[in-house]
């Protein structure tokens, strides 16, 4: 019988750690030489709240991209030990600001005493940790805050583990998010430009700030000229469909494009998942004034015409449906692995 995998999924050489299922490789019928991820580059696959985290092994030692969220820092800090048992993580490395990729920055740097080299785009806002432009504060998320030691710009090259990785520019779901690729495997760490089914919510067409959807066809666009044959996705597996993707990713974009209210209702529901998994469990009515008091979910709600009230009602149908939530007795239980 296969075993079931737990919720948060390990994958290493192709394997869940978890439940050893062969999820890519050799044993899947795939060449090691074309179908793998190169021997050294290691995909802490998540759950809900975090994002992936990458390892990628060099002689120096480990480099790390992204971090996962704070409230899930100790979980992190247990995966890295178990996957670089006593090598040294020597930077780590984000794509973008969200809380989901930085929130465990400080605890890494802390426990490994790594630098950290951020988006030149994030310069700013971290430096006066700036929990608004960090979309904290106005998105009801936390992170602990952290110092950077360098900053990286679009077109240069980022040593990360035994190879040289080009900084791509991929704005859209954050106007400064980089994208990080290795050319001799073809590999494209994407962050939240680019997943298997889809990219991140475009909050800075929500929250007025850039034209998101325009930026994210410059991502898009940025991606489809490189010569990509696997995706490091932030969230899901790794996956080599590319064009299958971006053919996903482009459509999405034009519904998106076509009825903008769409941004919206997409926001809605993965940002109150996050909300509530983050608690675990919501009485209705503090999500209602949830729903009311915090920016994102305000902006969203105007989009879309929503009084708190109705909101509650269709995200609750909606979410339940999904099987994201439960609800009983006036509350709301999260179901996903968080
Ligand atoms: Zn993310
Ligand atoms: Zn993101």
């Amino acid at each position: 019988m296969e075993p079931e995998c737990v919720g948060i999924c390990t994958i290493e050489d192709g394997v869940c750690v978890g439940c050893g299922r062969r999820v890519y490789g050799e044993e899947s019928g795939e060449t090691m030489t074309t179908q793998t991820l190169p021997q050294g580059m290691v995909v802490l696959q998540r759950g809900w709240l975090s994002s992936n985290s990458v390892l990628l092994r060099g002689a120096e030692g480990w480099t790390l991209v992204d971090s996962g969220y704070v409230t899930k820092t100790e979980e992190t800090l247990a995966l890295l030990d178990a996957a670089v048992g006593r090598e040294p993580i020597v930077r780590l490395v984000n794509t973008h600001s969200h809380s989901d990729h930085l929130g465990g920055n400080a605890a890494v740097a802390r426990r490994f005493g790594c630098p950290i080299w951020v988006p030149e785009g994030l310069a700013d806002p971290i430096g006066r940790w700036d929990e608004a432009a960090l979309l904290l504060s106005n998105a009801g998320q936390q992170a602990e805050p952290f110092s950077y030691s360098a900053t990286i710009a679009a077109g240069d090259t980022v040593p990360m583990g035994e190879w040289e990785w080009r900084a791509v520019s991929v704005p859209g779901h954050d106007m400064h998010a980089l994208a990080y690729f290795e050319p001799s495997h073809g590999v494209l760490i994407s962050g939240d430009a680019l997943w298997e089914d889809g990219f991140g919510i475009l909050f800075p067409s929500l929250l007025g700030q850039a034209d998101a959807i325009a930026a994210a066809r410059e991502a898009l666009a940025a991606i489809e000229r490189l010569p990509v044959r696997w995706v490091i996705p932030g969230h899901g597996a790794p996956f080599r469909d590319v064009a299958g993707a971006l053919q996903r990713a482009w459509g999405r974009l034009e519904a998106f494009a076509n009825d903008p209210r769409r941004i919206a209702r997409n926001a809605l529901r993965a940002c109150v998942t996050f909300t509530l998994l983050e608690r675990g469990r919501m009485e209705e009515e503090e999500l209602r004034a949830t729903l009311a008091g915090v920016e994102l979910f305000q902006r969203a709600l105007d989009w879309i015409e929503l009084t708190p009230d109705e909101a509650v009602r269709w995200l609750g149908d909606e979410l339940e449906r999904a099987g994201a939530i439960r609800r009983a007795a006036g509350q709301w239980q999260a179901m996903l692995p968080a």
